[in-house]
């Protein structure tokens, strides 16, 4: 079993002991009482005896990332108490166990009733692997303690796997940590790797390490309870990932299908050797079972180039467009194959259709202003004009609108550029924007001006942006009577094709929009 405790910084006791009872309330299985500045020997006596909870007693020393500033005599004599005042484990520094070989003396000696295990730890804040790693490792796993301990501050997300490495080959007992936004995924899936614990912050401000994740975030949006051995993993491969509204998308729809996943965030820096550094290491894995990826902003091109170079199956609108977002890493065959495609693509043709009740092939009839020549202007450009409608590109830059209609045009609709001067309220039936223009914060803006344009009820806006859910281009459309389409329909039904290519299950379409509209709410 893998706990999932709540480390505590004591500074009162009062507070201390609402603390305890909070991380047990959250579901906590441990608490870990961090005394580096509160040493008040009846008090750390009071909390260990009334805690409902195991705990981890730590006095971390200023030398290994910790707060206190006593003597080493008077800092382990406070562990000394605390060893045989209640504490279920004591937990000492590497470097300190190798000073004093009487901590494990110092556990022992307490009666076999009252007998604190010992966890010997070793932290490294500098943002790189330690070079001696495995040596370090070995001393833990060669030492008295009864847990080894080992955190560091990852270089890249790879770090994560190493520390899987460690607990796959644990000999006793072991808590392997990354820190940082790079490290979360060691946090997350320490349970799916049998590690003797993670930690879990009371709330983000309380975190004792950072990219430690909240209590009920480990909860709730990362499924802790519903994570074995065999819980396939998902993921949002871009840079920044941390604020991505995915996790709580996917994780709640595996949530209502029953599904055996886990979706994380996964930063993978910029560029494509970064990109295929993590593909190459993260999809053999063993015993990582990764099973799908979203691909985000910078790597859309770079998944499509690294497909291509692995000979995988692409969609060919994929290769039209230039990008993708979805990758399958298919296992079912005994063999590991990929499959990409772009889910936005289908999102933006089917948000059009249904809001019309129209075929795709009907889309021939139609007129479509689209407004930005960017990545999504250019995933909404490729799929209109491969159904056969008549595009106008607008954008501010007119060069890449230009640059879009040559590739496009007659594949097999007209596109055409026009200079964003010269978009108008009269010239098409649907106006589609893909700039981020109106986005938060900027949500006086629309690509419209401010103007009321003379749009009528035989006018479909559909506004890509999300963030706000009405957009200001969405309140004008609505106001001539247009109909109209939010960001969240595409963003919805992107992840939707996305849940079901991985599952093979039809997505809970509902659960998914409710968990984006309470996120942007
Ligand atoms: P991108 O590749 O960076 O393209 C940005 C586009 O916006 C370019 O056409 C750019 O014009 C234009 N633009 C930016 N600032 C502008 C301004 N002040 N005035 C006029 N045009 C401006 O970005 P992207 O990935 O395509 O994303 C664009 C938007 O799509 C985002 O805001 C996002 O909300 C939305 N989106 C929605 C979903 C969804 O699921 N709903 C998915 C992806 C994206 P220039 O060429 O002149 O720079």
């Amino acid at each position: 079993m893998t706990h999932l405790c709540v480390p505590i910084f004591v500074n009162d006791l009062a507070e201390a002991r609402r603390d305890i009872a909070l991380a047990a309330e959250g579901g906590a299985d441990f608490v870990e009482l961090r005394i580096d500045r509160f040493t008040n020997h009846d008090a750390v006596v009071e909390l260990l005896r009334q805690s409902p909870l195991p705990r981890i007693v730590t006095c971390r020393p200023k030398w290994e990332g910790g707060y206190s500033e006593l003597p080493e005599s008077e800092r382990l004599s406070v562990l000394a108490n605390a060893a045989q005042s209640g504490a279920t484990y004591i937990d000492v520094e590497l470097e300190t166990y190798r000073r004093h070989q009487v901590i494990a003396e110092m556990t022992h000696k307490t009666p076999r009733e009252r007998r604190p295990g010992l966890i010997v730890s070793s932290h490294h804040f500098l943002r790189t692997r330690p070079p001696n790693l495995l040596a370090l490792f070995e001393e833990l796993s060669n030492s008295e303690g009864d847990i080894n301990k080992i955190v560091w501050n990852p270089l890249t997300i790879r770090d994560n796997l190493e520390a899987f490495e460690l607990l796959q080959h644990r000999g006793k007992p072991t808590i392997a940590l990354c820190m940082g936004e790079a490290g979360i995924l060691s946090r997350i899936l320490a349970k799916k790797f049998g590690a003797f614990l993670t930690f879990a912050s009371l709330t983000s401000a309380g975190a004792t390490a950072p990219g430690q994740v909240t209590i009920a975030d480990m909860k709730r949006l990362y499924r802790w309870d519903a994570i074995g051995k065999e819980t396939k993993v998902y993921g949002v491969v871009g840079s920044p990932v941390a604020h991505s509204m995915s996790p709580a998308l996917h994780n709640a729809a595996f949530d209502q299908s029953a599904f055996n996943g886990i979706y994380v965030p996964l930063l993978v820096n910029e560029g494509y050797e970064s990109f295929k550094a993590f593909m190459e290491t993260f999809v053999p894995f063993d015993g990582l079972h990764l099973s799908g990826l979203s691909v985000t902003i910078p790597h859309k091109e770079n998944a499509l180039r690294y497909l291509q170079e692995k000979g995988a199956e692409v969609e060919p609108l994929a290769l039209s467009i230039g990008a993708l977002n979805t990758i399958v890493v298919d296992r079912s065959q005994g063999t590991v194959n990929l499959r990409g495609f772009s889910s936005d693509y289908a999102a933006i043709l089917d948000s059009i259709t249904s809001a019309l009740g129209i075929s795709r092939e009907n889309l021939a009839e139609y007129r479509v202003a689209v407004i930005g020549a960017g990545g999504t202007g250019r995933t909404a450009v490729a799929a209109l004009a491969h159904c056969g409608a008549t595009v106008v590109v607008y954008n501010r830059t007119f060069d890449r609108a230009a640059a879009l209609a040559l590739e496009f045009n007659g594949k097999s609709g007209k596109v055409v550029a026009a200079k964003m001067e010269k978009l108008c309220d009269s010239c098409c039936q649907i106006y589609l924007n893909t700039t981020s223009v109106g986005m938060h914060p900027n949500v006086n803006a629309s690509p419209m001006g401010d103007a009321l344009p003379k749009w009528t009820s035989d006018t479909l806006v559909f506004d890509t942006v999300y963030n706000p859910m009405r957009t200001k281009l969405l309140e004008q459309a609505q106001a001539a009577g247009a109909k109209t389409i939010g960001g969240i329909e595409m963003f919805v039904r992107q992840a939707a094709a996305q849940f079901e290519a991985w599952t093979g299950k039809p997505a809970p379409v509902e659960t998914m929009r409710k968990v984006v509209e309470q996120k942007l709410k």
